[in-house]
C-alpha cells in the first residue's frame, strides 16, 4: 500500500494500459466493418503519450494517423513504420509546406488559401502531393463551404497539381445517436462527395463508429474510444478503461467541529474528522471546479474532496478508513475500476476528453 522509491518522488503515477488501448482499436476497427481504422494521435495521445501508444497501434496493424499539428506530426513520424500515413487535421500553416514534403506528411486542406499554398507547392516541388479535402457540413469549425468546393471544381488544373487522397469531414453531435444532424451532415457529405468520384471518404469519429455502416465510409478516425472513454455517454462503454491514477498521502490530520480546511475556508468540519492531503492539485489537470464535490477511493471505498483542491494538493475526508491506511506514503486512487475518466468528467461538469487531456506531466509514467 505504500509506495515504491522510485514512484513516490512524483506525487502520483498514471498508469497507461497499453494492452487496453491495442484491445480498443481491433474492438473499433472490427466494428468499422469493411472501412479502414486510424488512430488520432492529437494532444499527445490524448495526454496518454504518443511515444508510447502509436507503436504499438502500429503493431496492431495501424498505418493511417492523424494530429492536429505539424509539430505534432513531426514528432510522430519516426515513431510509425514508414509506411504509415499521417494527416494533419489543421493543414500546412502559411509557409510551411516545405516540412510536409520534406517529413512525408499529408494535410489536410481546410480552406481555399490552404488549396492555393499546396498547389504552390507541388508546383515548386514539380511533384503532385497527396492531400486530404475536408468538407464542413454544418459544424462550421473547418473545412471548405460548399462554394469554396465550386470554385475548387471551377478550375480542374488543380487535379493535375495535386493528388486528393481522402474526402472527410466531421460530426458535431455523434455522441448522441438520436440526434437529427448526423444525418443531416451524413447527406450533406453524400451531396459534396458525389463531386468527387473515386475519392475514399473519412466521416466517422469514435462516436460515429458506433452508429452503424452509414458513417462508416472508407476511413474510420477515432481518437477518445482506444483510450476508453465511451463513445455514448450514458449507455454501457464496450470499450476498455486505458488508464489509472494514483496519488500518494502526504500528511493525514484530525480536526475537530469548526476547524477551517483548504483557501477560503470553504469547509469547515462539522464533528471530529480525519483529513489526508494528497499530492495532486489543479496544476496536474484535478479540475479546481472539483472543489467540495471530486471523489477519490481508498481500496474501492469513496472518500469525498473535503474543501478547495489546492495547486498540487487535494485534501480528503478519509474519516472512518483505517487509521494504518491513510498514513503518509499510502495510496489513494483517482481514476480506477470504481472512477472512470466519464465519471470523473460528470462530477467536474465536462467530459472525459477534458478530463484526460489535462492528465498532467509531473506524474510518474508507468506503461504496461
Ligand atoms: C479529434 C478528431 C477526431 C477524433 O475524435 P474522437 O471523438 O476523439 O474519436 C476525428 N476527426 C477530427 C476532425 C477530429 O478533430
Amino acid at each position: 500500500m505504500v509506495a515504491s522509491v522510485d514512484t513516490a518522488r512524483a506525487g502520483a503515477v498514471l498508469t497507461v494500459d497499453l494492452a487496453a488501448v491495442r484491445a480498443n482499436w481491433r474492438l473499433l476497427r472490427r466494428t468499422a466493418g469493411k472501412a479502414a481504422c486510424a488512430a488520432v494521435m492529437k494532444a499527445d495521445a490524448y495526454g496518454l503519450g504518443m511515444d508510447m501508444v502509436a507503436p504499438a497501434l502500429a503493431e496492431e496493424g495501424c498505418r493511417v494517423f492523424f494530429t492536429a499539428h505539424l509539430e505534432e506530426a513531426m514528432r510522430l513520424r519516426p515513431l510509425v513504420p514508414d509506411d504509415s500515413t499521417i494527416y494533419v487535421l489543421h493543414g500546412p500553416p502559411p509557409g510551411a509546406t516545405a516540412e510536409f514534403v520534406e517529413h512525408g506528411l499529408v494535410p489536410v486542406l481546410n480552406d481555399p488559401a490552404q488549396i492555393a499554398d499546396w498547389r504552390a507547392a507541388c508546383r515548386r516541388h514539380r511533384q503532385r502531393l497527396p492531400a486530404a479535402l475536408q468538407f464542413d457540413t454544418g459544424m462550421s469549425r473547418m473545412g471548405l463551404a460548399p462554394v469554396d468546393v465550386d470554385r475548387l471544381l471551377a478550375d480542374p488544373a488543380w487535379k493535375d497539381e495535386f493528388k486528393p487522397v481522402l474526402a472527410m469531414s466531421h460530426l458535431a453531435c455523434a455522441d448522441d445517436a438520436g440526434h437529427p444532424m448526423n444525418r443531416a451532415q451524413r447527406e450533406r457529405f453524400a451531396v459534396l462527395r458525389a463531386r468527387f468520384p473515386g475519392l475514399p471518404g473519412s466521416l466517422a469519429n469514435s462516436s460515429a463508429v458506433f452508429l452503424g455502416p452509414d458513417y462508416h465510409h472508407d476511413l474510420a478516425r477515432p481518437g477518445a474510444a482506444l483510450y476508453g472513454i465511451n463513445p455514448h455517454p450514458g449507455k454501457d462503454n464496450p470499450l476498455r478503461q486505458a488508464v489509472g491514477l494514483r496519488a500518494r498521502i502526504v500528511q493525514s490530520r484530525m480536526v475537530a467541529a469548526g476547524d477551517a480546511v483548504g483557501y477560503g475556508a470553504r469547509y469547515v468540519a462539522d464533528g471530529p474528522r480525519r483529513i489526508a492531503t494528497i499530492g495532486i492539485g489543479y496544476a496536474d489537470g484535478w479540475l479546481r471546479f472539483l472543489s467540495g464535490r471530486g471523489h477519490a477511493y481508498i481500496d474501492g471505498v469513496p472518500v469525498p474532496i473535503a474543501g478547495t483542491v489546492s495547486m498540487d494538493s487535494i485534501t480528503l475526508d478519509v474519516t472512518g478508513i483505517p487509521e494504518g491506511r491513510v498514513a503518509p506514503g499510502c495510496e489513494v486512487d483517482l481514476l480506477c475500476a470504481q472512477q472512470t475518466v466519464d465519471d470523473v468528467a460528470r462530477e467536474a461538469a465536462t467530459i472525459g476528453y477534458e478530463v484526460l487531456t489535462r492528465l498532467g506531466s509531473r506524474f510518474h509514467r508507468r506503461y504496461r
